[in-house]
């Protein structure tokens, strides 16, 4: 019988693998501009990092987790997000007693038992960064704004930046009450997973995706009318800053990330053309987090983008990517197959791409070849380049043919190449 990748997961073959190439060095160079350096961290790690660092009550915990016990019956699970472990790792090399603020960026697999679906994966990639040490409203500005510049300089315009404060633990309280007020009389009407979430953490039933659950507890009240003086000034700092340097954004009262540790700013980037995966990205700041996860009380924020779902928003942009184009050596004549062999290893110690043969084609089939590969020329090496010492260069465009002394073959390749 066959076997299949798992459900939810898929190969990335080439030419995709070029698009995959192009926005991971987008997403870095971008990150790299704003002072980011990348950390790589663990695909597995002990399985309480994330009970702790993602919070019991999240889908992802509760759900959607690969846990299982090792070959020393410990319970590890494979990363479904980054924020945990960056945070396990400033805790564990003490990377907060240098320079603050401490900013990094991650790219790579993440893995979550979702129920796969449009734009929704087992295996999903994300790009995220990381700041920490900072309370000020100012690297807020810094981080959303790096989101938005990723995002420009990929070439996508069609997207909504939603934006909201969740307080601080202080004034989250009083909203949690108004909420539970709230609820309570509606509470029988909400799922299941609504019901354990009112009881346990009742901010979390804001973010539930069941319809029903949103009908029930509809006039809600929002986290705004709440926030605190300090909360309150936090967040139009960071509204003034977006503003100061052109970056629409929309306050979004339904944007709640329910956990404790999640503190004042929260923001995401919707593409409403993707349908119910329109969410390719968003983070906030989580002062509580660091602490919560066994160290020092210092504050972060960060955000995740999804990369399929990118993908997907960026497909006509990416279908015009420019490939760079090789240069393909054709032996006319097999006496000459090592004289080929010679040639196309010189061209590449020398930095160019260079293509050949290696399959026994004839002259006829190596020219439609070189054209498939895309191949902006070819060097000809037949009988009578070789006996008078001289290369035919064949411009695979214009098919335009000159011959050339092999002192001058880089220096010709380097201009029709220009
Ligand atoms: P989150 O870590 O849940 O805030 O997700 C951040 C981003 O990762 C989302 O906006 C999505 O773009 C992406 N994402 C999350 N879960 C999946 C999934 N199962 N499949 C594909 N992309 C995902």
């Amino acid at each position: 019988m066959q076997i299949k990748a798992p459900r939810g997961t898929y190969d990335i073959l080439p030419p995709d693998s070029d698009k995959w190439q192009y926005i991971e060095k987008v997403l870095r160079e971008t990150a790299q501009l704003f002072g980011f350096q990348e950390i790589r961290f663990p695909i597995f790690e002990h399985t309480e990092l994330f009970e702790r660092g993602v919070g019991e009550t999240t889908d992802i915990v509760s759900k959607e987790m690969y846990t299982f016990r090792d070959k020393g019956d410990r319970s590890v699970t494979l990363r479904p997000e980054g924020t945990a472990s960056c945070t396990r790792a400033l805790i564990e090399h003490s990377a907060y007693s240098g320079v603050m603020p401490v900013k990094w960026y991650y790219t790579g697999p993440m893995f979550r038992y979702d129920r796969p679906a449009a734009g929704r994966f087992r295996q999903f990639h994300q790009f995220g960064v990381e700041a920490f040490g900072s309370h000020s409203p100012q690297l807020d500005i810094e981080v959303i704004s790096l989101l938005v510049q990723i995002l420009a300089n990929l070439g996508l315009k069609e997207y909504e930046l939603h934006l909201n404060s969740v307080g601080c633990p202080k004034c989250r309280e009083v909203y949690r009450q108004k909420l539970v007020d709230h609820i309570r009389p509606v509470k029988e009407h909400l799922c299941k997973d609504c019901q354990i979430r009112f009881e346990k953490n009742p901010l979390r039933v804001l973010d539930c995706k069941v319809n029903t659950c949103h009908e029930a507890i509809t006039g809600y009240p929002v986290i705004y009318d709440t926030l605190c003086e300090d909360c309150r000034e936090h967040y139009s700092i960071v509204q003034k800053g977006l503003q100061e340097i052109g970056i629409p954004y929309q306050h979004d009262n339904n944007l709640v990330r329910g956990l404790d540790y999640y503190t004042n700013t929260a923001f995401e980037i919707h593409l409403p053309q993707l349908g119910t995966a329109s969410a390719i990205g968003g983070g906030g700041r989580y002062n509580g987090l660091v602490h919560e996860c066994g160290g020092p009380d210092i504050p972060g924020i960060g955000f995740a983008i999804g990369l399929e779902r990118l993908l997907l928003a960026l497909e006509n942009e990416l279908s015009a990517l420019n490939k760079p184009g090789c240069v393909f050596v054709a032996v006319f004549d097999k006496t000459y197959d090592m004289d080929g062999l010679k040639l196309v290893n010189q061209l590449r110690k020398d930095g160019f791409a260079a293509e050949r043969d290696t399959t026994g084609r004839s002259a006829k089939a190596q020219m439609k070849f070189a054209d498939k590969l895309g191949a902006r020329m070819a060097i000809i090496l037949g009988k009578d380049e070789m006996d008078n010492g001289y290369y035919t260069l064949r411009n695979m465009e214009s098919k335009e043919q000159i011959t050339v002394k092999p002192k001058d073959l880089n220096s010709t390749i380097k201009k029709i190449l220009a």
